[in-house]
């Protein structure tokens, strides 16, 4: 008996988007994914096509990809995530993700999460994207680089409550890469939960480019499809 069979015997599972009794996602929720399909842009991983200029046309990173959008169960998944710290919706963002990549994105990479804002971190003791990017680790067999990135600055709210002018700003966001913890040679792969206008992403992507990370690519559990 693993420790999570132990556990459903002490918290039977239930939805984590409606909390129907039974599964960590029901059946109408898991129906009910949205799904990102048909042509994307590879770069900015909005359907194709993107805008003119692609909004990622600037950014540091090779590519963005996603699986899903960040509307309805997919939504509430990452709040589960990002607020209760749930292990049960990393794992199922995680699958997702490693499910529907495209072929050699997550290939011969490290993954590094996007650091969380330190100040956010010590309140809630845990930290989302390197959740997500070790339960991914856990299905693809790819290494982590936890720590490779070291963030300071930036609003708490970076994402949350601040308006898009002020998120487009990256107000005071900085990140660094930690020589020591960065992976010698190969690409990176950066984790994060939701990919909203990429202005985390680069930032992060051009820290580790600076490092001396040849390529940087990124993947998010989901991806914002208005106000990118
Ligand atoms: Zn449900
Ligand atoms: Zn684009």
């Amino acid at each position: 008996m693993t420790a999570r069979d132990l556990l459903h015997l002490l918290v039977p599972p239930q939805c984590l988007v409606c909390r129907a009794p039974g599964h960590d996602l029901c059946g109408a929720c898991r129906g009910a994914l949205p799904w990102l399909v048909g042509a994307r842009c590879a770069r900015c991983g909005l359907p194709a096509p993107c805008g003119r200029p692609c909004p990622a046309a600037l950014h540091a990173y090779a590519a963005a990809w996603a699986p899903l959008a960040h509307e309805g169960p997919a939504r509430t998944l990452v709040t589960a995530l990002k607020f209760r710290g749930a292990i049960a919706a990393a794992d199922l963002l995680a699958a997702a993700i490693a499910a529907t990549a495209p072929p050699g994105l997550l290939a011969s990479a490290t993954l590094v999460p996007v650091p969380a804002h330190p100040g956010r971190r010590r309140r809630r003791g845990y930290d989302h994207a390197g959740l997500l990017a070790r339960r991914l680790a856990r299905r693809t067999g790819a290494p982590v680089a936890a720590g490779a990135l070291r963030r300071t600055g930036g609003r708490a709210d970076h994402q949350l409550g601040a308006g898009r002018a002020e998120r487009l700003a990256g107000t005071r966001l900085s990140v660094h890469a930690r020589p020591g913890r960065l992976p010698s040679g190969g690409r990176v792969v950066l984790v994060d939960d939701v990919h909203t206008t990429g202005a985390t992403l680069d930032a992060c992507a051009r820290a580790l480019r600076q490092g001396g990370v040849p390529e940087v690519l990124a993947v998010t559990a989901v991806r914002a499809l208005r106000g990118a």
